[in-house]
């Protein structure tokens, strides 16, 4: 099987001890790391000569005796950051890249546990000589951690995992697709593919309800009862399972063909609140995207999940065509496209995933490995 290193992100909550120790630890590696530049700098000036990094690495024990600071930092770190300065170096004499910057504050934001050093442990992450910080796990972090590397952005922390993971790669495929959940079928994709709930959805209801009926009918904790009810979870089960079958089906379909795949965000539809009747639709669409998202991932496509406010009533092309809820048609006057209510509202969550997919090149907390993309949101 194909494996591939994908970065996991996660917000971090240091406590205030904690983001002193982690600034100071920022400044200590943007020191060493202008220290090293400007060794190498001279070097190379005055006798054409370049300084491998055992050397400057044999240096660091001394430069620890002689700096306080430098004590305070995990020694592998240092480590890693006399391997930026390497590969930054060598990426100027391989490549010609740009002649290697010193780095001023805040252009140095992030440093590197590359093996030990850290530790996960439940709710927490282990730093050493940070300490236990508080991480929010929104989602399971996979395969094997190799490195864990410490970003500042915009004033928050992030812990980016990176692993070694399993993936079964599909063909490359540059299809792409928008999906709208429908008011009156399942889903609807921007190809004006209509996905119907399955035939057995409504008998299985009927059946259910006849069912459920029964069991009222029944004296309490009869024989007959007992059965009934038994019957009853026995029909939850099976709707159950063929639900999941369907979404499963439908959503390897999808991905199968497709190498991009918008989705409309259900977090942020929630706000906006609906109707009861809807919040079934909901719950069945937010498990089809949980199956969609995780086969995307493995299969390395790209799904996004876009605001959908207002996909209904705004025009692919950028005018907007307001409609009541029982308009079905969609028809602009600044385009001319004519279509139905679902399939306009597809095509249009399609064009916000894909203006989200250039502006953003890392989306749902998972950071880009250079240069493909490849995960799921
Ligand atoms: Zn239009």
């Amino acid at each position: 099987m194909l494996k591939i290193r994908k970065t996991f992100k996660y917000r971090l909550y240091p406590n205030r001890k904690q983001r002193e120790s982690l600034l100071a630890t920022l400044d200590v590696c943007r020191y060493l790391y202008n220290d090293a530049l400007q060794e190498r700098r001279e070097a190379w000036k005055l006798c054409r000569k370049s300084i491998p990094f055992a050397m400057q690495s044999a240096q660091l024990p001394a430069c620890k005796q002689a700096d306080a600071p430098m004590r305070g930092v995990y020694s592998q770190v240092l480590q890693d950051v006399l391997h930026r300065v390497d590969k930054t170096y060598k990426g100027f004499f391989r490549r010609g890249n740009g002649f290697p910057r010193f780095k001023g504050k805040g252009w140095f934001d992030s440093f590197t546990y590359p093996q030990a050093g850290f530790r996960v442990e439940g709710s927490q992450v282990s730093l050493s000589k940070i300490g236990n910080v508080k991480i929010k796990w929104h989602r399971p972090l996979a395969g094997a951690v190799k490195t864990l590397t410490l970003k500042h952005e915009n004033g928050k922390w992030y812990a980016c995992f990176s692993c070694i993971v399993d993936v079964e790669p599909l063909p490359a495929n540059d299809s792409v697709v928008g999906i709208d959940v429908g008011l009156e079928c399942f889903a609807v994709t921007s190809d004006a593919e209509i996905v119907d709930n399955p035939r057995w959805f409504g008998t299985a209801q009927k059946k259910l309800r006849v069912m459920q009926r029964h069991v009222s009918r029944c004296s309490k904790r009869s024989g007959g009862w007992r059965k009934a009810c038994m019957f009853v979870a026995q029909l939850h089960r099976h709707v159950f399972n063929q639900r999941n079958d369907f979404q499963h089906k439908l959503s390897r379909e999808l991905v199968n063909h497709h190498g991009f795949i918008a989705v409309e965000d259900l977090h942020v539809k929630g706000l906006a609140g609906g109707m009861l009747a809807k919040s079934v639709q909901d719950a069945a669409w937010s498990s089809f995207i949980a199956k969609l998202s995780y086969k995307a991932e493995s299969a390395d496509r790209l799904l996004v999940k876009v605001n959908a406010r207002g996909t209904s009533q705004q025009c692919p092309c950028g005018a907007p065509v307001p409609k009541k809820l029982w308009d079905r048609l969609h028809k602009c006057a600044a385009c001319g496209l004519k279509t139905t209510r679902d399939h306009a509202s597809a095509l249009e969550i399609l064009r916000r995933g894909l203006r989200l997919r250039t502006e953003t090149p890392a989306i749902a907390g998972v950071a880009l490995e250079a240069p493909s993309f490849s995960y799921g949101a």
